[in-house]
C-alpha cells in the first residue's frame, strides 16, 4: 500500500469513527483477498466501509474470498439486529455474486454478530450453502482460519475495553461537539472552545465509567460535570453568564451523551427492555444440546453440559438480550419472559427483530 493510500485509509478511519452513527456504505459484491482458489474460504460481511477495510487489513497474508453483502452501510451487529442484514441479503449475495462459479465447496463464514439477523439453517435450506459463525472480531480471522474454524472462548466474546470505549466516546463526542460548539460559536464565540473540550471530556467519562457508577448514575455524572465546570469557571474568574452555563451545559451533555447508552455499548440490554424486565429463559426439556446458543452468545451466558447433552444458562445475569441464541436455536428452547410469565416467542424475534419489536417486519422470508 502506498503512503498516499495509507493516509487516505487513516483519514477514513478517523472520519468513520467520529461519525460512526452515520451509514458508510461501500461497494457490495465479491472481492479476492490475496490469491484465492476454488478451495479457499468464503467470508461474508456487511457493506459498512470501516468493517470491510478492517477485515481486509486483518486478512493480509491470507488467501480468501470476501463477499460483501448489502447491509445499508451499517455495521454488522446493528444491521443484523435491525433487519438490514438478514437471511435474504445473504442468500441474494451468495446467489448473485458469482462465488458459486469460483469455489467447489458451499461453506461460508459469517461474523458471529450477524447471528441476531441471519438464520443459518434457512440459508442452507434456500441455497444449499452451509454457514458458520466465525469470530466476533475481524483481527481473530487468521487464527480462526488457521485453527480449522474452531473458535476459542476469547473469539466468541464481545469485549468493551479501553479502545472500544474511546471509539464510542469519539462517536458521540464528534457530532455533539459540532452541534453545541457550533451553537456557541454563533452566539458567544469565546464559549466555543470550552464547550468542545467539555463535550470531549464528558463523552470520555460516560464511556469509561458510566456503567460503573452508582445509581442514579445520570445524576452522579451530571453533578460531577457541573462541579468540575463551576470550579474551572470560578478559577478563571468567569462572570454570572459563564457560571450559569457551567451549571447548564454539563447537565445537557449528560442527557445527550447517555441518551442511547444502552444501545451504544455491549454491556447492557437495549433500551426497549427498560419498561419490562424481559429475561432470557431456557426450556431445558426441549434442549437437544446442539450448542448453537453457546456458539453465538457474545456474553458467554451458556455452559455446555455435555454429559446430559444440554446447555445451562449459567450466567444469565450477563445477558444483554441481543436475541442471537433465541434466533439460532433449532428447537425453540429459548425465549424471553417477563415477571408475569408473558413471552416473546422465537418466531416473533426472527420476523421483527428486537430493536424494532412489534413495529417492523424484516422481510417476507428474511
Ligand atoms: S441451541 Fe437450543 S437446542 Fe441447542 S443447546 Fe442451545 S438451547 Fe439447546
Ligand atoms: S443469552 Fe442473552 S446475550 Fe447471550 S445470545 Fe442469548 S440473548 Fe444474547
Amino acid at each position: 500500500m502506498s503512503a498516499r493510500s495509507r493516509l487516505g485509509d487513516t483519514v477514513r478511519d478517523v472520519l468513520q469513527t467520529g461519525f460512526r452513527m452515520a451509514p458508510w456504505p461501500t461497494e457490495t459484491g465479491l472481492r479476492a483477498v490475496g490469491d484465492p482458489g476454488p478451495g479457499s474460504p468464503v467470508l461474508i460481511t456487511g457493506n459498512y466501509d470501516l468493517t470491510v477495510r478492517r477485515v481486509l487489513r486483518a486478512l493480509r497474508g491470507v488467501d480468501a474470498w470476501l463477499l460483501v453483502a448489502p447491509s445499508q452501510g451499517i455495521n454488522v451487529w446493528c444491521a443484523s439486529s435491525g433487519g438490514h442484514l438478514s437471511t435474504h441479503q445473504v442468500v441474494t449475495a451468495l446467489k448473485t455474486s458469482g462465488i458459486e462459479e469460483r469455489v467447489w465447496h458451499r461453506r461460508a463464514i459469517l461474523p458471529q454478530l450477524a447471528a441476531t439477523g441471519v438464520l443459518a439453517r434457512d440459508v442452507s435450506r434456500r441455497c444449499g450453502w452451509k454457514l458458520r459463525f466465525g469470530p466476533v472480531y475481524a483481527e481473530d480471522l487468521p487464527a480462526y482460519l488457521a485453527n480449522d474454524g474452531v473458535k476459542t472462548d476469547a473469539m466468541r466474546h464481545v469485549h468493551f475495553g479501553v479502545r472500544e470505549r474511546l471509539e464510542m466516546a469519539a462517536a458521540w463526542a464528534t457530532p455533539t461537539a459540532l452541534v453545541l460548539g457550533g451553537l456557541a460559536a454563533l452566539s458567544r464565540p469565546a464559549w466555543c472552545p470550552p464547550v468542545v473540550v467539555m463535550t470531549a471530556l464528558m463523552a470520555t467519562a460516560v464511556f469509561l465509567v458510566y456503567d460503573r457508577l452508582p445509581e442514579p448514575r445520570r445524576l452522579v455524572l451530571g453533578a460531577a460535570g457541573i462541579t468540575v465546570a463551576l470550579a474551572a469557571v470560578l478559577s478563571a474568574g468567569g462572570g454570572p453568564g459563564a457560571l450559569m452555563a457551567a451549571g447548564v451545559v454539563p447537565a445537557l451533555l449528560t442527557a445527550l451523551l447517555t441518551f442511547d447508552y444502552t444501545g451504544s455499548t455491549p454491556v447492557e440490554g437495549g433500551s426497549h427492555f427498560e419498561e419490562r424486565h424481559w429475561q432470557i429463559a431456557l426450556d431445558v426439556d426441549r434442549c437437544k444440546g446442539v450448542y448453537n446458543c453457546w456458539a453465538v452468545c457474545p456474553e458467554a451466558c451458556f455452559e455446555k453440559r455435555e454429559e446430559l447433552r444440554v446447555v445451562e444458562l449459567a450466567h444469565d445475569d450477563r445477558c444483554i438480550r441481543c436475541g442471537a441464541c433465541v434466533v439460532q436455536c433449532p428447537v425453540d428452547a429459548l425465549a424471553f419472559e417477563d415477571e408475569s410469565g408473558q413471552r416473546i416467542e422465537p418466531d416473533q424475534i426472527r420476523r421483527f427483530k428486537l430493536n424494532l419489536l412489534g413495529q417492523r417486519r424484516v422481510s417476507p422470508e428474511g
